[in-house]
């Protein structure tokens, strides 16, 4: 029997053997992410200790594990968390998986409000909780509000600030519907965008995240249109608007913010070199 097909049987099985079985199956980076998760050791265990044997059950869980992959399912949703801004945050099917893109977002947010006191921040659409979680921990005490139309997208973002132990208020609410009449000094979103009917919805890991997560009318701008024509009744003089976009939104983004009369309208690229944020600052009612 060759390493590439080790047995069934309980200790039959190395840590080598198990990534190279997994290797032909699906990539080496997932193989690798998937047996620290069975195994629940750190990245190190895997190279340092290739002869360490696996139990039975823990190579039957891996081989589950690779075969949902193999099926497409997201590594994140097999293992139930992902790494955000150093941070682990738990993900469901329920929430849209934290990219690193999004971290954009919270630079952006960290570059402008550093140091800032008695700071209300609001997060919409916050699904796993990841940026209203990462804002509330490094903007010092800000307060934050979070909302989102799906509830149990709210329940695991609730979670995830208890279990980081973030102080944030989590709302129930299709974008300001259910919100009061607070204004806010910053606002930042990661809206639906792809265009409905894009077939990059039906390709990769994309096709289990949730629908209402991701698609936004024809050309995906529909969210972002409602949020940028709202935010100024929502925000204080000054407050700052920043929206995540598609690749190719960044032109029409600028021209809702125009359009909404914002000011200091700009786009910022991510760690791909796309324009993939954009936003103004609200001078206020004049
Ligand atoms: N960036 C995600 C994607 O390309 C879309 C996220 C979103 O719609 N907010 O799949």
């Amino acid at each position: 029997m060759s390493a590439n097909e080790p047995t069934q049987a309980p200790g039959s099985v190395d840590i080598a053997g198990a990534l190279g079985w997994a290797r032909t199956r699906i990539e080496l980076m997932d193989a690798r992410v998937l047996l620290r998760f069975v195994l629940q050791c750190p990245a190190a265990r895997l190279v340092a200790w290739p002869e360490q044997r696996l139990d039975g059950e823990d190579w039957s869980a891996y081989r589950a594990l690779v075969e949902r992959r193999m099926a497409g399912e997201p590594v994140a949703y097999l293992t139930g968390e992902r790494e955000f801004f150093g941070r682990e945050f738990m993900v469901t099917p329920a929430v849209l998986i934290p990219r690193p893109d999004t971290e954009l977002l919270v630079e952006l947010a960290l570059a402008h409000f550093a140091g800032r006191k008695d700071m209300r921040v609001l997060d919409m659409g916050t699904g796993s909780g990841a940026l209203a979680v990462t804002l509330a921990l490094e903007l010092d005490d800000a307060d934050v509000i979070a909302l989102d139309r799906s509830r149990e997208a709210l329940w695991v973002a609730m979670a995830n600030a208890a279990r980081l132990g973030a102080s944030v208020s989590f709302v129930h609410s299709d974008w300001f519907a259910a919100l009061g009449e607070e204004r806010f000094h910053l606002i930042v979103a990661n809206p639906p965008y792809v265009a409905a009917g894009d077939p990059h919805l039906e390709q990769g890991d994309v096709r289990f995240e949730p629908p209402g997560a991701l698609a936004a009318g024809p050309a995906g701008l529909d969210d972002l249109a409602e949020i940028v024509m709202q935010a100024p009744a929502r925000l204080e003089p000054d407050g700052w608007l920043f929206l995540e976009h598609g690749y190719d939104q960044a032109v029409a983004v600028r021209g809702l913010l125009a359009d909404g009369g914002f000011a200091a309208i700009a786009s910022w690229k991510d760690i791909a070199g796309i324009e993939r944020v954009s936003g103004g600052r609200w001078l206020g009612r004049v």
